[in-house]
């Protein structure tokens, strides 16, 4: 295993990308970079972009390309990425994002994009189902037996459901995916970087297929 990679993970919301991601961040040693996160922690400090960025998530909308390029650009910038990589979990989510990620790292290339899919029945249950750490952002299901309050196993914070998880939401947001996101599936292909990876499997070997796609691609021909 070679450390250092410059991934995106694309797929559905509920497709697992979020626990993939963290365990695809230790494995290649490099920082998971989830815009979403980035939103919820700007939420919970109640700073001028978590206030805006409240409204749009809740409704399960997209915020606005050029704040998400800018929020991407500055983070790609920082010592960590640049030296070892990164893996880009929520990002890009429309063609104008991918383009502008294109610009970005004209200098530093993606090394893979990954597209994780899983039918969009399957995530609707996962979805419903999912919760997640409101400080490190972990992911857990619930089975409904969980002690209240539910105590993060990974750094001890609340396990919450997430408030864009609400049925509509989420619809709201697998349609949006369809119409926003699925464009890049093409967009990508056309460039010759996109593995799709089944991502209905158990976890362990979905994660499998993940590592051994990136190290098929990065090695040399
Ligand atoms: P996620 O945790 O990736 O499901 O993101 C939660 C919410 O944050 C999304 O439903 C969007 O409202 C917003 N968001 C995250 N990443 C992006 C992005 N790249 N572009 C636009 N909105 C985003």
């Amino acid at each position: 295993m070679i450390p250092g990679a410059r991934l995106i993970l694309l797929g559905r919301q509920g497709a697992g990308k979020g626990t993939q991601c963290v365990r695809l961040s230790r494995h290649f040693v490099v920082p998971h970079i989830s815009t979403g996160d980035m939103l919820r922690a700007a939420v919970r400090e109640g700073t001028e972009l978590g206030i805006m960025a409240k409204q749009v998530m809740d409704q399960g909308n997209l915020v606005g390309d050029e704040i998400m390029v800018g929020i991407v650009r500055e983070r790609l910038s920082q010592a960590d990425a640049v030296g070892r990589g990164y893996i880009l979990d929520g990002f890009p989510r429309t063609v104008p994002q991918a383009v502008a990620l294109d610009d970005i790292t004209s200098q530093l290339p993606l090394d893979a994009v990954l597209d994780l899919d899983v039918p969009r029945e399957m995530v609707l249950e996962r979805l419903s189902a999912r919760r997640v750490c409101r400080d490190c952002g972990t992911n857990y299901v619930a089975s409904g037996t969980e002690k209240s309050p539910w105590i993060c196993e990974v750094c001890g914070g609340d396990v919450m459901h997430r408030d864009d998880d609400t049925p509509a939401a989420i619809d709201h947001r697998l349609d949006l995916y369809e119409q926003q996101t699925s464009p890049l599936i093409e967009y990508y292909r056309e460039q010759g970087r996109l593995v799709v990876i089944d991502g209905v499997a158990t976890p362990d070997e979905v994660f499998r297929r993940l590592t051994s796609a990136v190290d098929s691609m990065r090695r040399p021909s």
